[in-house]
């Protein structure tokens, strides 16, 4: 045991994971994700750099190990590198074990370099089909070929890649094994994840976008043989190995079963708001303590605290019934994936 600081939650769990949204912009506008009019955060609202670097280092002199950077496309915050390059001290001092990124991958050749060169050595990149008409159709703005370029650069740079896949209905139903042997075949993870009931969506109703990865496994159990393996992440994915490719794959199921009990984790959103549980409304408004005091931490650690003893049990996520009861209206963007 040591007496470091840590964050200790009502039921024991200890929070070493810290999600951050650095922006809610993006140079995307994927269908379960955004509308493709989005209005965006005026930038003020925004926490700078600097207050993210604060933050974050608050976090870690608290006992976060692992920072994931997210948003909206976290590449596409001007002068991102800067904070990744301050962060890399945190590596250095041994109190973070790890800076990783989730990223639609589209400015990755630009940065997986610097990235690794800051000490990153993971990256999960966002990709739900290799079929380049459906791509632009998904995501409205975004090439495929810019993303498998990002995907190579990645790799090149040394980074080790995860693939996240978004199951959506009649959409990329039929590329399954074909996505898994391309994985397979580059030596990359992949993780499925379930559409969930994030942001108002405007004409799109979300229950037709869903497809249950219970069934999804079904399917894959069709052309491999699945052993399950212990999950020891504290995330919401349960894995299994493919025996057929030796591959580790994930599924993140938030909507139909239940993972709370072990989740380690809080969400910083880009507006400095700290959510407890993805599913659940009540946060913590971090970035008025931070301007509030703008030379002392001692509020900013002690809201951080008070924060992390209102953490909530689990989420209310249910499908069961055909209709997307508590449903969040804020977007994933904002919150970070
Ligand atoms: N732009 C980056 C990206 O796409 O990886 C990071 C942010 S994005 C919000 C993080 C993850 O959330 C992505 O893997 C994305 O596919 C996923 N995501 C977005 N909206 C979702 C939804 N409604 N349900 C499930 N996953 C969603
Ligand atoms: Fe952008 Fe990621 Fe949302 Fe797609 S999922 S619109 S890439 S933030």
């Amino acid at each position: 045991m040591t007496d470091a600081p840590r964050l200790i939650d009502p039921y024991a769990r200890a929070i070493t994971y810290l999600r951050v949204s650095v922006t809610d912009r993006c140079d995307f506008r994927c269908r379960y994700c955004m509308s493709e009019n989005m209005t965006f955060l005026p930038k003020k609202e925004l926490l700078s750099l600097e207050e993210l670097d604060r933050l974050c280092s608050a976090f870690v002199s608290q006992g976060v190990e692992k920072l994931r950077i997210t948003g909206g496309e976290p590449l596409v915050r001007r002068g991102i590198m800067g904070f990744f390059n301050a962060m890399s001290r945190h590596l250095e001092s041994g109190a973070l074990r790890e800076l990783t990124l989730t990223t639609n991958g589209s400015q990755l050749s630009k940065y997986a370099a610097d990235l690794y060169a800051a000490g990153m050595r993971r990256v999960n990149i966002s990709l739900d089909t290799l079929d380049e008409a459906k791509f632009a159709h998904i995501t409205r703005w975004g090439r495929l070929a810019q993303v498998l370029e990002g995907i190579d650069a990645a790799q090149n740079a040394g980074l080790r890649v995860k693939i996240n896949v978004v199951a959506v209905k009649d959409t990329n139903e039929d590329e399954l094994e074909k996505i898994v042997n391309w994985c397979a075949e580059r030596d990359m993870d992949l993780t499925f994840i379930e559409v969930m009931p994030m942001g108002d969506m405007g004409d799109l109703d979300r229950t037709d976008q869903y497809w249950a990865l219970e069934d999804l496994r079904d399917r894959l159990a069709e052309s491999f043989t699945l052993t399950d393996l212990p999950d020891n992440t504290g995330g919401p994915a349960r894995y299994v190995r493919l025996e057929e490719t030796g591959q580790k794959v994930g599924f993140i199921t938030p909507l139909s079963h239940n993972f709370c009990e072990s989740c380690n984790r809080v969400r910083l959103t880009c507006t400095g708001q700290l959510y407890q549980c993805l599913g659940q409304e009540d946060e913590a408004d971090l970035r008025k303590v931070l301007r509030d005091n703008p030379d002392d931490d001692t509020p900013l650690i002690a809201a951080i605290h008070s924060a992390i003893a209102r953490k909530p049990k689990g989420h209310d996520f249910d499908y069961s019934r055909q209709e997307t009861s508590g449903a969040m209206a804020r977007h994933m963007s904002h919150t970070g994936g």
